[in-house]
């Protein structure tokens, strides 16, 4: 075995992305924007069932708009998953607002409803509420958004990890106000830098809400001859040389679904065997992308986590730990964080994430499953 990846970008075997961006040289659509950037938009909002999409240049981007767009402001209170990775939760310092973290669930690994009420109790004039899809594992929506109609409150949903992950026939990404996604380098799909903000409230409101993004994303330049401002910009669109790589990654993505899935499965059938360990949770009705596979160690387990990590990386095989969580950064101190038991802190404690390469071989999984089983004896 070659080196192995945790994720890497995986083009298409037929040139999809390299025939899309080709066709952007070839009409020197290089930038501004441009076709790839309005039918890759098209193409991911009519994928997941969204009303519209604003492709921007990253997933953390998409989340600073998708809080802009939810009308947080200064001082406002945002309820955010603490187990995620700090992209989800930096938006919300960039204006000003200031996070309570939520802690997860066993059920789903993300957002706990009832840490959620518990919250909505001490702060009932938060302003935006930010669940995340963890490793493509869906949160639980039927109760976080029945939770947050009754009190108003938009909800953004991190779907960085979850493209092509299903919650009772609809795509997550696509419950709340605003969703979004990520093709950075390690994701399922991959445009090697970008995001995407969609949106799927009442299409006109939809409508209205994207263009608003695509202004601010552009500079917020208003609609004059000269250069006139009234609001403060940003520059973060897609390139249409990105938007083609994404196009292109687009005809592949449910091919990378079914194959994250059979790793996943993989490896639960030839690891779940071995004393104290059990994977991420999967329920009826739902279809997890698997982004990442990940087990969970339990404290009777004489294995740890990092002695999983170590002899991998022995191997020249990638693996990481579980997502630290937000209340325990020291860059998030200070900052309120509603407990549901400890559960984020043991799923850190206990869980690695194992190499989910899509290009993995057959050999390959095998290998790995066999350095993983010689640390049982
Ligand atoms: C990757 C990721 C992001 C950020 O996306 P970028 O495109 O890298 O900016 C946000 N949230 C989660 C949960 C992620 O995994």
């Amino acid at each position: 075995m070659g080196h192995i990846y945790l994720a890497s970008p995986h083009m298409s075997e037929e040139g999809f992305e390299q025939a899309y961006v080709k066709e952007a040289f070839d009409t020197n659509w290089i930038s501004p924007l441009g076709k790839n950037v309005n039918e890759f938009e098209k193409e991911l909002a009519s994928y997941v069932g969204a009303k519209d999409a604003a492709a921007l240049s990253a997933g953390t981007a998409a989340i600073h708009m998708a809080i802009k767009a939810a009308g947080v402001k200064e001082g406002d209170i945002v309820f955010c998953q603490s187990l995620t990775f700090s992209a989800t939760a930096n938006p919300i310092l960039y204006e000003k607002a200031v996070p309570v973290f939520i802690d997860s669930d066993y059920e789903t690994w993300n957002m706990s409803p009832e840490a959620l009420e518990k919250a909505f109790e001490k702060y009932p004039d938060v302003k935006a509420v930010l669940p995340v899809h963890l490793y493509g594992l869906p949160a639980n929506m039927d109760r976080i958004m029945e939770i947050c109609r009754k009190h108003g409150v938009p909800v953004i949903e991190d779907a960085a990890e979850s493209l092509g992950s299903i919650y009772h026939g609809q795509a997550t990404g696509t419950f709340g106000d605003y969703g979004i996604f990520s093709f950075n380098g390690n994701k399922i799909i991959t445009t090697s830098g970008g995001g995407m903000l969609v949106c799927n409230m009442e299409e006109e409101k939809a409508k209205e809400r994207i263009a608003k993004v695509r202004f601010w994303a552009t500079q917020a330049r208003e609609p004059a001859r000269h250069y006139e401002h009234k609001e403060i910009g940003y520059n973060y669109r897609m390139s249409n040389i990105v938007a083609g790589i994404g196009r292109g990654q687009m005809k592949v993505l449910e091919q990378r679904v079914e194959k994250k899935r059979q790793i996943f499965d993989y490896y639960r059938e030839h690891l779940g065997d071995l004393k104290g360990v059990s994977f991420m949770p999967m329920h009826e009705g739902e279809r997890s992308n698997c982004w990442l596979s990940v087990c969970l160690l339990s404290e009777e387990s004489k294995v740890r986590p990092l002695d999983v990590m170590e002899a991998l990386e022995q191997a020249d095989i990638e693996s990481r730990p579980v997502w630290k969580p937000m209340h325990l950064q020291p860059v998030f101190a200070g900052y309120d964080y509603v407990d549901n038991g400890g559960v984020a802190e043991s799923l850190f404690t206990g869980g690695v994430c194992l190499p989910s390469d899509t290009k993995m071989t057959g050999e390959d999984l095998a290998g790995i499953c066999r350095i993983i089983r010689g640390l049982w004896g």
